[in-house]
């Protein structure tokens, strides 16, 4: 990995991506939505199917030349089916973004109502805010966590889907530390006679493995991307029934998109192959008890967990108790300069800015990648403690570093 080809063209560029495998070597990845590919992955998607047009679908292409795309896109699809256990994959959408347009655009129409969870509570811009496309082009209305538990409340989301009479109900969220009851979720858009979208973008990999419960065959459209807690490279995926099969199909192509990113598609096919081994099984479980290792020891040193742990990959501390002075960009900007690197985000009843937010969320799903166990990620709970406390004192911060770079050295990435 060390570009010569990219520095005999470019050398500003390859510096840049040097700086960057090495900036994720040297720190540790703890934003709930990334993680680390492995080898095989990055070679597919840097191969030359990216030169290759093939718009339309497996054995009725557009353009000529398309027989390895097909057995590529053959492959990732099948294999989808097999970790999933959909009916029907389309494995095109460019990102977990599009592959939500493409189930807005195969069944609504402009104006027609979405029921969705409210950002700030852990929803996601595409499923209904204002800068979106969604907010512009639907109408939305959402629901929220109960702030005192920090779980989804079903009862109210099921009496909101009733009252708002919605076309689509979206489930699956991306700062939500909870189990999600895709039943009820379910129960609630069919007493709206609406469809429901769950999308599982920061848990494909954990529902795949079968650590968390699965949407497929309860909701009408599964969404997901495939670049979170499945490490098949960055990109999107729609899961439905054979109902919806060609609604589907037809408005992420020519609806949404051209020509399929190919190459992505390869790397989604490698991804998929990696999580059907039975390791893949092990790291998941291992991503969900490092995040409650994590959460454990948080709480242990003070922090406030939200909704008081986690089942998934992913834990919102709520600085707002035990760090009344402190804000979430704060203790992110302050943990960067030591070497983790996670993002603030708005807590339940969120009362600062989206832009300074009350909290932090931190993931495990890269760590684990690293080979980080709950002993080690309890180390690292330890170093988010300490330096979240004392933001401003440069000997805690230096000490911390040392820490972390200790970390990344016992647990390498791309050697
Ligand atoms: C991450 C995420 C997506 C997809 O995001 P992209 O950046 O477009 O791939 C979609 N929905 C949720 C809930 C997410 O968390």
């Amino acid at each position: 990995m060390d570009f010569e080809h990219v520095r005999a063209t470019d050398p500003a560029v390859a510096d840049a991506l040097l700086a960057e495998r090495d900036r994720q070597r040297d720190s540790l990845a703890m934003i709930a939505s990334e993680n680390h590919v492995s080898r095989a992955v990055l070679e597919a998607q840097g191969s030359a199917l990216t030169n290759k047009y093939a718009e339309g679908y497996p054995g009725e292409r557009y353009y000529a030349g398309c027989e390895h795309a097909d057995e590529v896109e053959n492959l990732a699809i099948d294999r989808a089916k097999e970790l999933w256990g959909a009916e029907h994959v389309n494995v095109q959408p460019h990102s977990g973004t599009q592959a939500n347009m493409g189930v807005y655009l195969a069944m609504l129409d402009p104006g027609d109502r979405i029921l969705s969870l409210d950002l700030t509570h852990g929803g996601h811009l595409s499923h209904g805010h204002p800068a979106n496309f969604t907010g512009k082009t639907y109408e939305v209305e959402q629901y929220e966590v109960d702030p005192e538990t920090g779980y989804i409340d079903y009862d109210a989301l099921h009496e909101h889907a009733e009252a708002f009479d919605p076309d689509i109900v979206v489930s699956g969220y991306s700062a939500y530390p909870r189990e999600v009851d895709f039943e009820r979720v379910q129960e609630a858009a069919e007493a709206a006679d609406a469809y429901h979208l769950a999308d599982i973008a920061h848990i494909t990999g954990l529902v795949a493995a079968g650590v968390h419960p699965s949407p497929v065959g309860v909701a009408d459209f599964v969404t997901g991307s495939t670049h979170k807690t499945i490490r098949a490279g960055r990109g999107g995926i729609i899961m439905t029934t054979e109902e919806h099969a060609d609604a589907v199909d037809s408005a992420v192509f020519p609806g949404a998109q051209g020509g399929p990113l190919m190459h992505n598609v390869a790397g989604k096919a490698v991804g998929f192959e990696e999580a059907l081994q039975p390791e893949f099984g092990e790291y998941a479980q291992q991503v969900v008890d490092n995040a409650k290792a994590l959460a454990g020891r948080f709480q242990e040193h003070g922090f406030e967990v939200v909704s008081g742990g986690t089942d998934t990959h992913l834990v919102l501390v709520d600085l707002r108790e035990s760090h009344p002075e402190t804000t979430g960009g704060e203790a992110e900007e302050a943990l960067e300069e030591v070497g983790i690197v996670l993002n603030k985000n708005t807590v339940p009843g969120e009362t600062r800015s989206p832009f300074n937010p009350s909290g932090i969320r931190v993931g495990t799903p890269a760590l684990t990648t690293r080979g980080f166990d709950e002993e080690a990620c309890e180390q690292v709970a330890d170093v988010i403690y300490r330096v979240v406390d004392a933001h401003d004192d440069e000997s805690v911060k230096a000490e911390a570093s040392d820490e972390v770079d200790a970390l990344c050295e016992e647990y390498p990435l791309y050697e």
